[in-house]
């Protein structure tokens, strides 16, 4: 699998101060051979590989994660980002009724999903009513009503026995139906192809001016991979569509199509299908979307333990410096940043008497702050960083300037500094850690 083949080139390499050019490229050509047996597109492939590669070149390495694990990390967040970050809530009309349209190839899940959205909506609180506007084939009608009677709503469709109706003529229709009914929300189903042509397009175009959908939603079956690029350039330019959903990801398709619906069409994807009856269906989760793109699961979890056992251990090793009272700036800036990190050791500071204090000083420091901080420390000489009582007046203007703050700042830091550095002194008197144990580290 693709993790074993990175951590095997590229084991023991950790914390060599900045990921390399060739342990990025390593990397690089790994992911892009996971993205293209996810099935992504090609050039969606390159455009990604291009600005993840960008962005761990600027990144410094990290202590707790080996180069591979680096780049992933980075590729996993920049995918999760694509994908919509958060979820993206249905848009719903200001005047009821709010008009989901459906748009897809035949057989990418459009009736279905109808059944499946019914389904949910109700469970949100909405009336929602289905409406037949594929009179293409013979069965898609009954159909749509099978599919209505199982999710409990009603479906509105051309009375039977008048010939093939016109859907353009049943859209509209049905809207005004739906204002009688007091239905609130209205899905349309439509008719599809098995591939892409113009009179489908057309069709569709038409039902969506006759409504004017306040959802087009572009239903896609994850399992066509590549052609998803196409097929959604299609229908954004014949139809247009506010938002996509993947069907048939019970099967194993890897999700690419979902990258390259996302990437190439801009629009975010809103639902994921996942099997045949009505309660496989769920909004979409990009988080999920990712790890399952790079088939890595495993290691996104290694991931996060690796980086929260590495916190642990410079947060135990500052810890025990402090107590001895050997504790440096240095220490106490990377203390601040290991506790803002881990926060429950926040929690546990917050317990121990006396220690209150401690964390309320810890807990106020936001990033920005820490920042500014660990611009006045690094405005020090080594020197003054590990022995804070030779900062007089004189440097204190000096690192002040240096490093673009008030002198004042400059001495909260260091009297800060000193008092956290007596509280550790008597916790550690008082409850043994960090005493003679003697772990030379
Ligand atoms: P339409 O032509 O776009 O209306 O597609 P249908 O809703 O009729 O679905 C086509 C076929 O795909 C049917 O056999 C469905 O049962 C099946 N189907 C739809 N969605 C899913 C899904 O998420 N998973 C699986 N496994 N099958 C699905
Ligand atoms: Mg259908």
């Amino acid at each position: 699998t693709l993790s074993d083949r990175l951590t095997s080139v590229l084991q023991n390499l950790r914390g060599k101060g900045k990921l390399s050019d060739a342990d990025i490229d390593a990397t690089a050509r790994e992911i892009r051979i996971a993205l293209l047996e996810a099935d992504v597109a090609l050039p969606v492939v390159r455009e990604f590989i291009k600005h993840v590669k960008e962005r761990a070149k600027g990144a410094e390495v990290s202590e707790a994660l080996n180069p591979a694990q680096q780049v992933i990390k980075i590729v996993n967040e920049e995918l999760v980002g694509i994908l919509g970050g958060e979820t993206r809530r249905v848009n719903l009309a200001k005047t009821p009724p709010t008009v989901i349209m459906l748009a897809g190839l035949q057989g990418s899940g459009k009736t279905t999903l109808a059944g499946k959205l019914a389904t949910w909506l109700k469970k949100q609180g909405h009336a929602p009513m289905l409406v037949a506007c594929d009179l293409q084939r013979p069965n898609a009608v009954t159909q749509l009503q099978v599919v209505g009677e199982r999710a409990g709503v009603t479906t509105y469709a051309p009375e039977p026995g008048n010939g093939v109706g016109d859907p353009v003529d049943v859209a509209k229709r049905s809207i005004e139906e739906a204002r009688h009914a007091q239905h609130d929300v209205v899905v349309v189903d439509t008719a599809g192809r098995l591939g892409v042509d113009e009179e489908l397009m057309q069709q569709a175009a038409d039902i969506r001016d006759a409504v004017q959908p306040d959802e087009t939603l572009f239903v896609v079956d994850a399992m066509i991979g590549q052609d998803a690029v196409t097929t959604a350039e299609a229908f954004r330019d014949g139809v247009g569509f506010t938002g996509v959903v993947l069907t048939k990801l019970d099967g194993d398709a890897r999700g690419g199509a979902a990258l390259s619906v996302r990437q190439v069409t801009g629009e975010p994807i809103l639902f994921a299908s996942n099997g045949e009856k009505l309660e496989d269906f769920d909004v979409f989760h990009p988080d999920r979307m990712a790890s399952r793109i790079l088939g890595m699961g495993d290691m996104l979890t290694l991931i996060e333990q690796a980086e929260q056992a590495f916190d642990q251990e410079k947060a135990e090793q500052a810890a025990s410096k402090l107590g001895t009272g050997d504790m440096t700036l240095e220490d106490f800036l990377e203390q601040m940043q290991a506790v803002r990190k881990m926060g429950p050791i926040g929690n546990l500071l917050g317990m121990l008497p006396g220690a209150g204090q401690m964390k309320d000083q810890l807990s106020q420091v936001d990033d920005s702050q820490i920042d500014r901080l660990q611009a006045i420390i690094r405005g020090m000489t080594p020197a003054e960083r590990e022995n804070p009582k030779i900062i007089n007046a004189s440097r204190r203007q000096r690192i002040a300037n240096g490093s673009g703050v008030a002198v004042r700042e400059v001495n909260d830091l260091v009297n800060r500094f000193y008092e956290a550095r007596k509280m550790m002194q008597q916790m550690a008197g008082k409850f043994g850690f960090g005493g003679g144990g003697g772990s030379a580290t």
